[in-house]
Formats: structure tokens, C-alpha cells, sequence
């Protein structure tokens, strides 16, 4: 096979079929401006659109025989081998180049995997013969070849243009290219560094002689991997790690490294918003914790996982909700561990008793009104094995918080014993479900009223209920409840950037996706319900697509599209509600539209 690139522009081209894969090849030949007749007697509607608006010539009929003659250019898409086959045969005859998808003896010309970046093109291919390989060599450079390669493109293209009207020599401008290259590009990560005008004038004028800076400032040239190869010392190392309550943001930098270092990560179900996205697939990833219609694993089988993990000399992290050691039972996790004779350690976490009261506008406690905060496993007051709580000694105590955990059906049982204990009945309570995440809802009620409001507002586990003064100082303090994103649950595509943190710091959940979208990424997406998609191209869109087929997302899930081109991709890839936004009127703009649309109610 020899490779080359096609001047399709205003070539006649011919598609027969008219399914989902002919409509790819077609966004690709009139990407490229060919001028498309497609033959299909049955087209899918995006191809009938696209013929109404002039786009393609659409013929409403069968292959008719020998007509492939007659074109520059033929593609074969149907599912039919025999139309395929006489295609292929007819053109393959008159000498026009021809490709049957997926058939590579029927092909006269392959078309590459791509990966693009602005006006570079990176091919892959393998004959037919490794297909898998190409596929994964796809996401490799989809990874390595950020998008700061387009605009690094662009930058490249001007340099040229400044170099050409110098008048120097050849092996003047070699000189100064190489300078513009070295200087920008880093040979190890294939990072691209778009030059300031200072760098580009310096490269302008390089003679050969004066020193290069390194490639994007002062970041290291070679950063290792995450993931990648042994790790210092080479035995295993099994991290309990805190996620948080549930945002990822209050995860702590250990865990955090630990997990961007991991071989397995064992996590729980309300663990999970805390993966990072882009762990690479070749991580283990154990869920442990309870699923709709599924049964918790046993607590014994996470112990005996984890020794399995320390044993085989892995680096595995148990990434628990909150606090490991705060009624996760972490100790027993633990136990196991030193038992085994296994390196083990305790990364603490932000317990949702702390995070989730502060998310909601309550100090856990307060100079004058809660001088102690204790926290409970509500779950106490319905046991009768075991340990009992002196609830009556709580009841006693009006400045402080008391602070339940798993309470949502022993609330009632609570209650009781705190008022039959004394506890003042109008004392301030609330109860909070899915704390610091876009589901977070709360309920405030008086404590003799909290367990009747929390079943009238249907409040689902897991909640955490606060009981004590200082509730009331959410009137003035609910500073994520109301701030105007909240509620809100965005995917974009990684790198974030500035878009990101302006929407997270409008109150969205933001999550960062890298494309190749990785297993990481989709326990995370769907930890809890997406409420948008953010797309700059609509090659993200694509590839957000198969992820919304394959897991079957809400229809209400909206396309936020910056491009009108993403926007037409949504549209025809059947996403109900498409909003496109001007890219260039900045990340004010787009939380001023999400913020409009969410006070609509749609
Ligand atoms: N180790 C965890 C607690 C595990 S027990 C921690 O330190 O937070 C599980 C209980 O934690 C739930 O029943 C609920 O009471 C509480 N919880 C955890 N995450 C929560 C959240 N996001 N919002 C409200 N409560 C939460």
C-alpha cells in the first residue's frame, strides 16, 4: 500500500449506501469538499437531510450497473456483499479508485485511522491486517498529540511565512526551523508549546549559535507516566484512601497520587465520583460497594481482594467514601492487611459529616452555640445487639451538633430518643442527601418534624442528618445551594481550562474526559446523572455518542455545542436537545446560557 493524501475538492465521488457507516465516509469526503452523489434505496434520515439542504446528490434507488465508472472516486457501504462486490468490480474495471468498507480484498485503497490536529494529519494503517493494533495506536496518539497542536500548527504555518520572505539561505532557515521545533516541541512527550512572541522572535533570528529554550517552559522534559513501570522499592503498597464525600475536588494530594500511581483501584460505589478520569485501562478497577440490584460484596472478600493485591506486589489502592477509618469499616480493611504481613498505609479523607453540613451553609460547630459535634452511625438506634448509644446524654447537650450518619430509616427511631431524652423539639435540624454533588438536596425541618419531611421529600441514601443550632445559620451561609449552576453535571473534554473552572466555580459538577474515553471515565460518568455535554468538535461528539448509546443515557442529557458544526453533528446523531453557544463570547456566556436554561426548567 502506498500512501498517499487525495485532492478530493470538487472531485466526483460516488457512496453506495446509505446506513450510519456510509454517513461517516460522507463526512469525510465533504470535509474535504468532494462532490458526493450517494446511491441508496432506503438513505437514513441525516442523509436524506443533507440531500434537502444541497449538500449531496441523494439517488432514492439501487446500484445500477457500471455506474461506478463514471466517478474519480468510489466508496461501497451497504451490507449487501453482492452489491459491494459488483461495485468493486465495475470501478476496480474503468481504472476508478474504489473502497469497500471492511472488505480489504475488495479495496483498491485503504482509509487511514486519523488523528488531526488543525492542518496535521497523522495516518495509521496496517494493511488490513491488524486492525486492533491500529485502533490502539489511534488512542495512543490521541492521547500524546494534544490539542494544542492545532494552534501549534497554525504558529509553525506563520513562522514558515516569515522565514520565506527573509531572503536567507537554506541552511540558514534549516537553522532557524530547527530552533522553532526544539524550542517547542518536546521529543520525549510529543508536548507542543505554542511560542510567545518573545520565543518567536528569537527563533527568527537564531543563527545556531545561542542556546535553545527547552520546549514549554520549564516543565520537566520526560515526566514519567502515570502508571508506568515499578515503583520505587518494587514490593506492594495497599493505600486506603478517603474520597470525599463525594465532589472529586476533596480528594487530598496523597490519595490523589496514589491513585494516578495505581495497578488496582477497589473502590465503592459512593467512592466513585473520585476516580480520575484518566486512569489508563490497563488499571484494574474492583467495585465493591452495593448496586442497584446487586448485594454488597462481602466485607470478607475486600480483605481477602486487597491481601491478593498486596501479595502480588501491586500498588492498589481501596478508595473509600469520606473517611476510611470513619464507619467504612477501614480498620477491618486494615487489620486484614497487617495480618497479611503487607505494606499498608491510611490516606485520611474528608468525612461527609464535616463536608457535606459545610456544602449546605452549617459550621459544624461555633464559638458560642456548638462547642462539641459528635458524630453517630444512626443506625445504632434500631440495633439491639452491640454497643448502644446514650442518646439521652446527646439530648442533654444544646450546644452541640450531632452528627448522623446512615440515618436515612432510622431517623424516626433517632428522633424518639432525643425527645424523649429532653432535646428541645424545635432545636434546628436538617438532613442532606448526596452532599457536595450535583444531586445534593437538603431538608430542614425542626427535629420533631425532620423525620415527616424527609419521607414527604423522598430522601435517598446516602444522607447525613445534623441535628443542633447552628443549622440555622444555612439562611445565610448556603453558599453551593445557591449558587446558580448547582445541580448542574457537565462533561468536557479534557483539558478543561478556563471553561471548567468558571463553570465549576458557578456551582456545576464538572467532570474532565479524556478522549479515547477510558473505563475510568464511564464509572464516573455514571455515578450519578450527566445533566450536559460541553463540545468544541464534533469529533467529541462521536465519541460521546457511542457512551450514550452504550449506557443508555437520559434523552435529556443536553449537547452544549460551541461549534455549528458540533451543533449540526448532535442534531443529526438524534440528540433531543442540542444548544449551541457562541465559542468566542467566552465562559461567561456559556454559564449565563446553562444558567437560563436551568431557571427555564427544561
Ligand atoms: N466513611 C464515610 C462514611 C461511610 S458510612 C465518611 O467518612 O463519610 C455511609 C454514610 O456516610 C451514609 O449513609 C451517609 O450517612 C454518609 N455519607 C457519605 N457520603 C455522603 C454524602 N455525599 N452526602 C450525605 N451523606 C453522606
Amino acid at each position: 500500500m502506498y500512501p498517499v493524501m487525495l485532492a478530493v475538492h470538487k472531485q466526483r465521488c460516488l457512496l453506495v449506501g446509505g446506513g450510519g457507516v456510509a454517513l461517516r465516509k460522507l463526512d469525510g469526503l465533504l470535509a474535504h469538499g468532494a462532490r458526493v452523489t450517494v446511491v441508496a434505496p432506503e438513505p437514513i434520515p441525516a442523509i436524506e437531510h443533507m440531500a434537502e439542504t444541497g449538500r449531496v446528490g441523494l439517488e432514492r434507488r439501487a446500484y445500477a450497473d457500471g455506474e461506478a465508472a463514471d466517478y474519480a472516486l468510489v466508496i461501497a457501504a451497504t451490507d449487501d456483499r453482492e452489491v459491494n462486490r459488483r461495485v468493486f468490480e465495475d470501478a476496480d474495471g474503468a481504472g476508478v479508485w474504489v473502497n469497500v468498507v471492511d472488505d480489504p480484498p475488495l479495496c483498491t485503497f485503504h482509509l487511514p485511522a486519523r488523528v488531526q490536529r488543525g492542518s496535521l494529519q497523522i495516518a495509521i494503517a496496517s494493511e488490513g491486517e491488524a486492525p486492533f493494533a491500529v485502533r490502539r495506536l489511534r488512542k495512543l496518539f490521541e492521547i500524546h498529540f494534544g490539542h494544542a497542536w492545532s494552534e501549534w500548527m497554525e504558529a509553525a504555518a506563520r513562522f514558515r511565512k516569515a522565514i520565506r520572505g527573509m531572503n536567507l539561505t537554506r541552511v540558514e532557515e534549516e537553522t532557524r526551523y530547527d530552533a522553532f521545533f526544539d524550542g517547542t516541541v518536546d521529543p520525549v512527550t510529543f508536548k507542543a508549546c505554542v511560542p510567545t512572541d518573545e520565543e518567536r522572535r528569537a527563533f527568527l533570528t537564531a543563527d545556531g549559535s545561542g542556546e535553545i529554550p527547552s520546549p514549554c517552559g520549564d516543565a520537566p522534559a520526560a515526566a514519567p507516566a502515570p502508571n508506568a513501570g515499578p515503583h520505587v522499592g518494587g514490593a506492594g503498597l495497599v493505600s486506603l484512601v478517603g474520597a470525599g464525600p463525594g465532589d472529586p475536588g476533596l480528594v487530598t494530594r496523597r490519595g490523589w497520587r496514589r491513585l494516578r500511581k495505581a495497578d488496582a483501584v477497589v473502590y465503592d460505589r459512593l467512592a466513585a465520583t473520585a476516580l480520575p478520569c484518566d486512569l489508563p485501562e490497563r488499571v484494574e478497577l474492583h467495585c465493591v460497594g452495593k448496586q442497584a440490584g446487586e448485594h454488597p460484596v462481602p466485607q470478607e472478600k475486600i480483605n481477602d481482594l486487597l491481601v491478593e493485591l498486596g501479595r502480588a506486589g501491586k500498588r492498589a489502592v481501596r478508595l473509600k467514601g469520606g473517611d476510611p477509618y470513619v464507619f467504612g469499616r477501614g480498620s477491618e480493611e486494615a487489620e486484614a492487611l497487617a495480618r497479611a504481613g503487607l505494606a499498608f498505609e491510611v490516606v485520611p479523607g474528608v468525612t461527609s459529616a464535616v463536608a457535606v453540613p459545610a456544602y449546605a451553609g452549617m459550621p459544624v460547630t461555633h464559638r458560642r452555640e456548638a462547642v462539641r459535634a459528635t458524630m453517630v452511625t444512626a443506625h445504632e438506634a434500631i440495633k439491639t445487639d452491640g454497643p448502644q448509644v446514650r442518646w439521652d446524654l446527646m439530648a442533654g447537650d444544646p450546644h452541640a451538633s450531632l452528627l448522623g450518619y446512615m440515618g436515612v430509616t432510622s431517623l424516626p427511631k433517632v428522633v424518639d430518643k432525643l425527645l424523649a431524652g429532653g432535646l428541645d423539639p424545635e432545636t434546628p435540624a436538617a438532613m442532606i442527601s448526596r452532599g457536595t454533588t450535583s444531586a445534593q438536596h437538603v431538608v430542614r425541618a425542626t427535629v420533631a418534624d425532620l423525620p415527616r419531611a424527609v419521607v414527604e421529600a423522598d430522601l435517598q441514601p446516602p444522607a447525613l442528618f445534623i441535628i443542633g443550632p447552628t443549622v440555622r445559620h444555612a439562611d445565610r451561609l448556603d453558599w453551593y445551594g445557591n449558587s446558580p449552576l448547582q445541580g448542574e453535571r457537565l462533561t468536557l473534554v479534557s483539558p478543561a481550562g478556563t471553561l471548567g473552572e468558571v463553570l465549576e466555580l458557578a456551582g456545576a459538577e464538572i467532570l474532565e474526559i479524556p478522549l479515547p474515553v477510558t473505563p475510568a471515565s464511564r464509572v464516573v460518568m455514571s455515578a450519578l446523572p450527566l445533566t450536559g455535554c460541553i463540545f468544541y468538535d464534533p469529533e467529541e461528539i462521536e465519541a460521546f455518542d457511542e457512551e450514550r448509546q452504550g449506557a443508555g443515557w437520559d434523552h435529556d442529557v443536553v449537547a452544549w455545542c460551541l461549534t455549528p458544526e458540533s451543533a449540526e453533528r448532535a442534531r443529526r446523531l438524534g440528540w433531543r436537545h442540542v444548544e449551541p453557544i457562541d465559542a468566542l463570547a467566552g465562559a461567561a456566556e456559556v454559564v449565563a446560557a446553562v444558567k437560563t436554561r436551568r431557571n427555564q426548567g427544561i
